[in-house]
């Protein structure tokens, strides 16, 4: 990620244990640490919905409503912002922590490592009409039952693992 160090420009900045740049010459550090992510599996009567993600990465495949938390943000309160931004909706905050998984997100040349905090909620009213999505960022949703969902359709091996672990056992 850089080629310089951003301090003294010299050429010979290390980048050390998956995770901290360091410079030799003036003791330059910084931590590339890992960020925190959420991700909702929010249960409908029609299924479990899906994002049809509309950017790179994983453009196409589906996704879980959720996304980065940001500075001084909580991960409660980051998937209700999230779900407010990408669905226009307002989920509350009745949501369960269910599992978390580490994930990689590449993004514009730089590798992201993230820690993925995986919640449910169960919305059985929640209906398409209710949803007001961000169309920049998103291509579409949809509801999937869970012995409908194939994994190999859904981005980010965080996502997969988070999903196969909430279906029941032998499906996805
Ligand atoms: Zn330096």
């Amino acid at each position: 990620m850089f080629h310089f160090c951003p301090s003294c420009a010299s050429p010979r900045i290390r980048f050390e244990a998956h995770r901290l740049f360091r410079c030799p010459d003036c003791g330059f550090v910084y931590y590339h640490n890992v960020a925190a992510a959420t991700g909702c599996i929010i249960t409908a009567a029609q299924g479990i919905l899906f994002l049809v993600r509309a950017k790179e990465p994983a453009k196409g495949k589906l996704d879980l409503p959720g996304g980065f938390v940001e500075p001084d943000e909580g991960a409660i309160a980051g998937l209700r912002r999230e779900c407010r931004e990408e669905l226009g909706w307002d989920p509350g905050t009745g949501f369960s922590f269910f599992a978390s998984f580490p994930n990689t997100y590449p993004y514009k040349g730089i590798t992201y490592k993230t820690c993925d905090l995986f919640f449910t909620l169960h919305a059985p009213g929640l209906r398409r009409e209710d949803l007001r999505l961000d169309t920049e960022e998103i291509g579409g949703i949809c509801f999937i039952r869970p012995s409908d969902l194939r994994l190999e359709d859904v981005a980010f091996d965080s996502t997969r693992r988070v999903l196969a672990a909430f279906l029941p056992e032998g499906q996805g």
